[in-house]
């Protein structure tokens, strides 16, 4: 007997078939490949209930290997090849030669590829850590986009892993003693760096509140803001802010209340407030799950390696589907980046003693430009 079900994941529909020997195949619904339900198969969501939870876990970033009991069909060879591949460690990829060395048969590469392509049992058995000699991605039954979403994923779970392990974990690391502070620093640190805007915290002398900067003519709120850069614009952006939170009557906990797509909107309509700010206020100031994107992230993703969306919400997005829901997560993750910019991955990085300088693409391919200088003389040349 042949029971089925499915689930909806990040990539598409997820179809599981199985029998009592266990697991036997995965199947993507993302377009790219047909496939069929038998009319004999049965449905059950009892029986696939543990594969479900682990898929899960895994997509959220929260399960490096998975612990099924697995029944694929194949020739000998293949699940000697499946056999390997499930032994490739999580976020890691090895090369179709490396795989062939592995099963003992160092010629084997091309048969490696067909076992490979075959694979019944995607992303539990990861296929998608094996890529081309060369480091390149190759073919993928599912398509390279997923494979690359699958490998992204992999590398930015390591990266927050080691940077937890380093930095520790960040949840209160926004500088503020209240939700206000944060609304007004999300705008203040636009375009500066924290140090600006603790010194224009400071002029507010103890008044900081919706009230002062409500009464406060702009030009005065100009000038106690002034070492925040863009002083003339971000004083009508406070303003516009204390508008909106007016219809809150300044009330945290209303705005609390209110659902964060909603606020999300609302924000956006607001003068000045970008996705950045909008998202550094729902997430630090009203506990919204909203991951914070800036220029960190998008460095330090880049030079992981990690295919990094352009536009501002692709890239919240493809965050957030890597992480548990959760805006403590969030906060302390965008700790975390920030932290490990200012100590290591700067905008000329500091590799030696970085956490992740062994994971790091930006750090492997400068040490390969710098060795061919090196061995072309070019290191030493003088004008
Ligand atoms: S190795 Fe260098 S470039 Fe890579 S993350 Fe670390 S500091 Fe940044």
């Amino acid at each position: 007997m042949t029971y089925y079900h499915y689930f909806p994941s990040p990539f598409g529909k997820i179809y599981l078939v199985g029998n009592d020997g266990g697991l036997s195949r995965l199947l993507v619904d993302n377009g790219t490949k047909p496939f069929e339900i038998s009319d004999d198969w049965i449905r059950s969501e009892e029986r696939f209930k543990e594969a479900v939870k682990q898929l899960r876990e895994y997509f959220s970033g929260e399960r490096k290997a998975f612990d099924l009991k697995l029944n694929p069909a194949g020739t000998d060879f293949q699940k000697t090849v499946w056999q390997a591949l499930a032994e490739i460690p999580y976020g890691e990829s090895h090369s179709y030669k490396d795989v062939a060395v592995k099963v003992g048969n160092p010629k084997a590469s091309r048969a490696v590829g067909m076992a490979n392509n075959k694979n019944p049992l995607p992303i539990i058995v990861p296929c998608h850590r094996v890529v081309g000699a060369n480091g390149k991605l190759t073919g993928y039954a599912y398509g390279l986009e997923m494979k690359r979403r699958l490998l992204d994923l992999e590398k930015v779970t390591r990266l927050f892993g080691r940077l937890i392990k380093r930095y520790g974990y960040l949840e209160e690391w926004w500088p503020a003693e209240s939700e206000f502070e944060i609304m007004v620093g999300a705008v203040l640190t636009q375009n500066t760096n924290w140090k600006n805007v603790e010194k224009a915290l400071a002029n507010f002398n103890g008044k900081l509140s919706p009230e002062f900067i409500e009464k406060t003519e702009t030009d005065e709120l100009s000038e106690i803001i002034r070492p925040s850069g863009f002083h003339n614009q971000k004083a009508v952006k406070l303003k516009a802010l204390c508008e909106w939170f007016a219809k809150y009557e300044y009330d945290t906990e209303r705005v609390r209340r209110q659902d964060g797509e909603t606020l999300r909107t609302e924000l956006l309509s607001v003068k000045g407030v970008g996705g950045e700010t909008a998202d550094s206020v729902l997430n630090y100031a009203f506990d919204k799950p909203y991951f914070v994107i800036d220029a960190y992230t998008r460095r330090i993703f880049g030079r992981m390696g990690v295919q990094v969306p352009e536009a501002y919400v692709d890239l919240r997005l493809m965050a957030q589907s890597m992480f548990p829901a959760s805006a403590s997560v969030y906060k302390a993750y965008h700790g975390l980046i920030v932290e490990h910019a200012k100590a290591h991955c700067k905008k000329t990085p500091d590799c030696v003693d970085c956490p992740v300088n062994d994971l790091c693409e930006f750090k492997f391919e400068r040490n390969v430009q710098q060795r061919a200088k090196i061995e072309s003389g070019s290191l030493f040349e003088t004008a």
